[in-house]
């Protein structure tokens, strides 16, 4: 069975103070009981990586919002690489989010070798692909979806594909309030899932974790985690509240229970 994982994108909010605060705000309301239940993530920006690392105990994960692809180190100004996310305690990396495919120009090849260095350093990437409110219109969304998933993971054999996440997050539904329904996420995540097994095996596809995002909350979250292909979320504006994001996690334990 697949566990269900919760993960925080901080984004670039918060000082490191501030970051170390919500840290140990969430760490000190999260029950130790639920860690058999949900895997619980927060992915704040790589300043405050080290100093949220010295708040966590241990029972909520670490993850990075980006990484830069090469692996040694070298004359790439303003990149971090993926060893280096690892020295800290990052166990997983966020690749390809939608704010930056439109505002720094990330593609999808960009994506393909991003994921692959994370896998290479034994981080686990969380691919994010998601379509517009236009292409969604145009009845264009399955077929975008798939060429952005398989674009991404061409490159990702079979041995490594079960140790990758997909988020769906539609962009029209990011940070809108307007969440897509609980019944058209799981279309869509049954639809990687049917790409997945597809390229690799049925198999491999029944491991891969496949998360939903765009204004998931704690009073929504049952409804998306209660669908068959769904495995939990990728969260923005409610990994911010540590109350909120706690009260996710509590959700998804007692649905899990
Ligand atoms: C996100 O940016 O990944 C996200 C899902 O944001 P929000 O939860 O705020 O919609």
């Amino acid at each position: 069975m697949r566990k269900p994982i919760i993960v925080g994108n901080w984004k670039m909010n918060l000082t490191v103070s501030a970051a170390k605060k919500l840290a140990g705000d969430i760490e000190g309301d999260y029950k130790s009981d639920w860690v058999e239940k949900v895997e619980a993530v927060v992915c704040p920006t790589y300043l405050q990586i080290s100093g949220v690392a010295g708040v966590l105990s241990g029972q909520i994960g670490l993850g990075a919002q980006d990484l830069f692809w090469e692996k040694e180190d070298g004359a790439y100004t303003g990149e971090v690489s993926a060893i280096m996310l690892k020295e800290l305690g990052c166990k997983y990396v966020i690749i390809g989010h939608s704010e930056r495919r439109e505002y720094l120009g990330e593609t999808d090849e960009m994506v393909g070798k991003k994921s692959q260095a994370a896998l290479a350093a034994d981080l686990t990437p969380i691919i994010c692909i998601g379509e517009s409110k236009e292409q969604r219109e145009a009845g264009q969304t399955n077929e975008f979806l798939e060429k952005q998933l398989l674009a991404a993971i061409e490159n990702i054999d079979q041995a490594d594909i079960v140790r990758v996440i997909i988020a769906y997050e539609p962009i029209w539904a990011i940070g809108s309030g307007d969440p897509a329904s609980p019944e058209d996420a799981e279309e869509v995540a049954s639809l990687i899932r049917e790409a997945l097994t597809d390229k690799y095996s049925q198999a491999e596809a029944q491991q891969c974790q496949i998360l939903y995002g765009g204004s998931a909350k704690a009073d929504n979250i049952a409804g998306f985690i209660g669908q068959d292909n769904i495995d939990g979320a990728l969260v923005g504006g409610a990994s911010l509240d540590a109350e909120e994001f706690v009260g996710m996690l509590a959700n998804v334990a007692k649905k899990n229970d």
